[in-house]
């Protein structure tokens, strides 16, 4: 059958009727534990009950209103982000890559309007994924996605990560501001260590540039804080969110210092549907329970077991697995042998985890997923390392040896 989709995903044969907390399950019956938690974005699982009550609520009373007229549920659920964050102001939008355009605009106007309209240009970090509209593959900086779309999107320079060398020498008077992920997801769960944060805050405050914190995948608890970069004790100008902040409603969200958000007045900016009353809804229900005392602290609990677990793993099948990393529950294992064939055994195991760059596979399951649940994902990424590392064996017996 020829499939009417646009083919840009090679998707396996799998697909999924329901889902249950952790548990995806298919028509048949079967129940595959969710340890990518559809790329970071369940964060509370399948049909949480809470979530599943607000968006059935909202949804028989009002869908959308279109921004011409207030929304009361996008002021409470801007309100509880400012009390819960270094930010004064919120832009609701319904995806990460539409939260990084809003903070890449905001900075640009920031400059403008202070006077320093050549100040445009955004420094990011080789690895870097922030989405795939024009200007964020521009930002992201990666070959792979910007091949064939025509000229890159002006105003985007890119330093390796870790290298305060290369940064110092690419700010000019051009400069407007520096972007980063705390963690990088899709590039391969490489965290930012805390210290170089603090320096590239310092670098900002001493240059007089924005500092935007892409928190689209590290935020809303996924690392144990409501956001990573309070790990580090600084604070960003910007930040985009979305992924977990909608639990699998489409949303997403730009919050900034009023002194960021300066330039951003009436009719700056605009979307249709972003902040709609279903979508503030359901954001607002997940903050509920993302804020219940001791939730977050649970997960730090949870993370810190699951991480030495799969270092047991690791010390296993040192074949395959050659390093764990992440924080909270944004784990990656760095393989040995090629990750999208892990992820296939991990799936024939019926344990859904997912690929991400520098041969990783990103462990992000839902934060609510139970210390046994956590238990029967490892057995299953368990026989996956066993299968994987046997096949690998079997393939190299019989080939002649290495010479010394
Ligand atoms: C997923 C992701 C994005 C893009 O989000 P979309 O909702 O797919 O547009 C941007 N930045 C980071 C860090 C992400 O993980």
């Amino acid at each position: 059958m020829i499939s009417p989709l646009l083919p840009t995903y090679a998707r396996p044969d799998v697909e999924f009727e329901k889902g249950e907390g952790v548990w995806l399950i298919t028509r048949q019956g079967e129940r595959y534990i969710d340890l990518g938690a559809g790329i970071a974005v369940n964060a509370l699982g399948h049909a949480h009950p809470h979530l599943v009550e607000a968006l059935t609520e909202q949804g028989s009373k009002l869908w959308h209103t279109s921004n011409l007229y207030r929304i009361p549920g996008g002021e409470r659920l801007a309100q509880r982000l400012v009390d819960a964050t270094f930010a004064d102001k919120v832009f609701f939008t319904n995806s990460g890559a539409e939260a990084l355009e809003c903070a890449i605009k905001m900075a640009r106007k920031y400059h403008a309007v202070s006077g320093h309209p050549e100040r445009f240009r955004i420094i990011t970090f080789e690895g870097a994924f922030h989405g795939r509209t024009l200007a964020t593959i521009a930002a992201g900086g990666q070959a792979k996605y910007l091949e064939g779309f025509g000229p890159k999107v002006e105003g985007f320079d890119q330093v390796p990560f870790g290298d305060f060398d290369a940064l110092e020498a690419a700010i000019t008077d051009a400069t407007a501001a520096l972007l980063i992920e705390p963690i990088q997801g899709e590039g391969g769960v490489r965290s930012v260590p805390p210290a170089d944060l603090r320096r590239l805050r310092q670098i900002c405050d001493d240059k007089g540039l924005l500092l935007i914190l892409d928190e689209v995948q590290t935020g809303v608890g996924r690392t144990g804080k409501l956001f990573a970069h309070e790990w580090a004790g600084v604070t960003p100008d910007i930040m985009a969110v979305a992924k977990g902040i909608g639990g699998g409603f489409p949303m997403g969200a730009c919050l900034a210092t009023a002194e960021a958000a300066k330039g951003m007045t009436v009719g700056t900016h605009g979307t249709t549907f972003g902040g709609n009353p279903l979508a503030m809804a359901v954001g607002n229900a997940v903050l509920d329970v993302i804020l219940e005392d001791g939730f977050l602290e649970q997960v730090r609990q949870k993370s810190l077991l699951f991480k030495q677990r799969l270092a047991e793993l690791k010390d296993r099948y040192p074949d395959v697995i050659t390093e764990i990393r992440g924080e909270g529950l944004l784990l990656g294992l760095k393989l040995a042998t090629p990750n999208g064939e892990f992820v296939d055994a991990a799936r024939a195991q019926k344990a859904l985890v997912v690929a991400a760059g520098a041969n990783v596979v990103r462990l992000i399951p839902p934060l609510t997923i139970t210390e046994a649940e956590m238990a029967e994902g490892l057995a299953r990424i368990d026989a996956a390392a066993k299968a994987v590392s046997e096949a690998h064996k079997k393939a190299n017996a019989g080939q002649p040896e290495l010479a010394p």
